[in-house]
């Protein structure tokens, strides 16, 4: 390879991020100096572990620090860290794409987004990095050295879909990014990015509590000043720190634009020292569902960063949750093997966990609006612990909110269920499928309605799951309406009787789909419905396993047929008389695939349904 300057594309999505950089839609460009001292910040952090963990590698880490450096007359802002910096794969991969999942997604609706504000909010949840330079330069050269190799690289570009690297020889350890700022904004200097006061300010706004030196050459003063103060806020007792100091700090660990929702600021003394400041976004991410997400919470050591995406420190289901864990007696070296494994890291979980949830349990009670976006944003995110966490899971419960046909408008907690239900109700109903509509138009729901029961509306895939397995609340079960036999009290009214042989040939008839044919006490107006056993997996568990992958052996469930409907009557008397046998065998078909189509389920031949259907039609005429 030639050692001369070589021309490069962006991917595609960079360069459409990009364009929305350089077209400035976000109106804050303050921030492009935070997202830089966090990069170097992070740099820093990890040439400081990499030694640690490595000792061939040959590395100064002497005076870790980032520097900062303004030329009026060229008009650029240098911001240099003597950090771990990058080889020239590196630089090409990390600053040529975007490996961030949920970019394609992001742009998709930024595209389709008319509304400038809408626009920022999303990009603001997306967090721009490096590129946020481009909405104040016009050009940008970052030049790196990779710790421990000898070789440079020097990167530059306007941010128009090229950029060039070429190789350097004499590029100091680390890295250094001179942004080759914009024509100065006549109409405000606010935006003049070579006035140390300017500079000094958005430091301390953004970035005061940087683990690492951050200094700038003062004018009339010998040595460059430090702009910092370089403490870190969660140790500091919570009286002592600003509303505004803390959304900083989230801004910083979460990459987030917008404030939180709440705060959470804990320590622990005694046997195992810890502090733990952690925070609930007021937006979910955008990677909250897919495989790759990764956990908010950082881990430090006395002030030492360690490691992000610290899964030993926060469940699963808490993955949302940012912040910070310093905890005081474990290893600088420690893995995350060994950590998984820890005896005060897990009781440092387990109280961070009861502490989230308490936090969300007095949003409910004190906040309802706050309360009200947490469980839009994170709810679904959440009930997944009601199956990963079986000690928390009445916790767990006491803050779920889930739809009900109680009204159609709010979403209701299980103690409000059970504090609505009436005298002789002894079990919690729910239904579970696709849509709201569909279950509430379901023949399952007749009977519940007509006796004035609320059923509870579950739409989430995780509701599937998680009902099974959590089978009551406050000691009442918690009972499928579309599953096992249902009582409803009604067991007093006389069983009808005489439906013995229509019900054995219906079974013998239809016995390639079903299980077994029986009457029903929940319909009132429905022919038929179908129906599962209790541990029956659903219809809709099955499509979904079915769209994972995952094989299902077929589920035979029950017809139940409404013996008060004049199509089961009507089919009783002619069986009786032994009517002929297609007829009453297509009727059987017909009756099996209108209680298949009222649930929302799928015929296995649609074609020639409608055609017995139109045959049928057709006669009536
Ligand atoms: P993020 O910081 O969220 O990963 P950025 O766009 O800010 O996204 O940076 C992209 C990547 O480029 C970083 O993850 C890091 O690997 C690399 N990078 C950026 N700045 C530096 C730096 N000063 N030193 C070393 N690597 C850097
Ligand atoms: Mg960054």
């Amino acid at each position: 390879m030639s050692n001369g300057v070589e021309t490069l594309e962006f991917q595609a999505e960079a360069r459409q991020l990009l364009q929305l950089m350089v077209h400035s839609i976000y109106s804050n460009k303050d921030i492009f100096l935070r997202e830089l001292i966090s990069n170097a910040s992070d740099a820093l952090d990890k040439l400081r572990i990499s030694s640690l963990v490595d000792k061939e590698l040959v590395a100064d880490t002497s005076d870790l620090h980032v520097e900062l450096e303004v030329d009026k007359e060229r008009r650029t802002l240098t911001v240099r860290d003597n950090g771990i910096g990058m080889s020239r794969e590196e630089v090409v991969q990390l600053i040529g794409t975007i490996a961030k999942s949920g970019t394609g997604e992001l742009l998709r609706k930024l595209r389709e987004s008319q509304d400038a504000a809408a626009s920022r909010e999303l990009i603001g949840q997306f967090g721009v990095g490096f590129y946020s330079t481009f909405m104040v330069a016009d050009t940008v050269t970052l030049v790196t050295r990779r710790a421990g190799q000898s070789e440079g690289t020097r990167w530059e570009s306007t941010g128009e879909g090229t950029y060039t690297v070429e190789a350097v020889e004499d590029a100091p350890q680390g890295t250094t990014v001179t942004l080759h700022l914009k024509p100065e904004d006549s109409e405000d200097n606010l935006h003049d990015y070579t006035t140390e006061w300017k500079i000094r300010e958005i430091v301390k706004r953004y970035s005061d509590f940087i683990a690492w030196p951050i200094r700038m050459a003062a004018e009339g003063a010998d040595e460059p000043r430090t702009l910092n103060s370089m403490k870190a806020l969660w140790a500091r007792p919570r009286s002592e720190v600003a509303d505004e100091e803390y959304h900083e700090f989230y801004k910083h660990v979460s990459h987030d634009w917008a404030d939180p929702l709440d705060i959470v600021h804990m320590r622990g003394e005694g046997v195992f020292e810890y502090e733990a400041l952690l925070f609930i976004p007021s937006h979910a991410p955008f990677d909250l569902f897919m495989q790759e997400a990764r956990r908010g919470v950082q881990l430090y050591v006395k002030r030492v960063f360690i490691m992000d995406d610290c899964a030993a420190l926060i469940p699963h289901y808490l993955r949302f949750v940012k912040g910070v864990v310093d905890a005081h007696d474990l290893s600088l070296n420690i893995s995350r093997e060994i950590l998984q494994q820890d005896r005060q890291i897990q009781v440092v979980r387990r109280r961070l966990v009861k502490k989230v949830l308490a936090t969300v349990r007095d949003m409910m009670a004190n906040h309802a609006d706050r309360y009200e976006t947490f469980w839009r944003e994170f709810g679904r995110a959440v009930k997944e612990g009601l199956i990963e966490d079986e000690e928390n899971r009445e916790a767990i419960l006491d803050v779920v909110s889930l739809a009900s046909t109680h009204d159609a408008e709010s979403l209701t907690t299980l103690r409000g269920y059970v504090e609505r239900m009436p005298e002789g109700q002894s079990a919690v109903y729910y239904m579970t499928g696709e849509s709201r509509s569909m279950i509430e138009n379901s023949p399952h729901m007749e009977a519940f309605r007509a006796k004035g029961y609320e059923v509870l509306v579950l739409t989430d895939p995780v509701d599937e799951i998680w009902v099974d397995r959590v089978g009551e609340f406050d000691g009442k079960p918690l009972q499928s309406i579309a599953k096992g036999q249902v009582d409803l009290g009604a067991a007093q009214e006389e069983r009808p009787e005489g439906f013995d042989a229509l019900l054995a040939w219906l079974g013998e008839r239809l016995g390639d789909e079903v299980r077994e044919v029986r009457l029903s006490t929940r319909l009132t107006t429905s022919p038929a419905c179908i129906v599962g056993d209790e541990h029956d997996i659903t219809p809709t568990l099955e499509k979904l396993y079915r769209a994972m992958g995952q094989e299902v052996p077929p589920v035979k469930r029950i017809l139940e047929l409404n013996p008060t409907h004049p199509l089961v009557t009507g089919l009783r008397t002619a069986q009786e008389q032994g009517g002929a046998d297609e007829v009453l065998g297509e009727t059987a078909e017909l009756l099996y695939g209108m209680a298949l189509l009222a649930e929302g389920g799928d015929l296995k031949d649609p074609a020639r349904f409608s055609r017995l259907l139109a045959d049928r039609l057709a006669r009536t005429l």
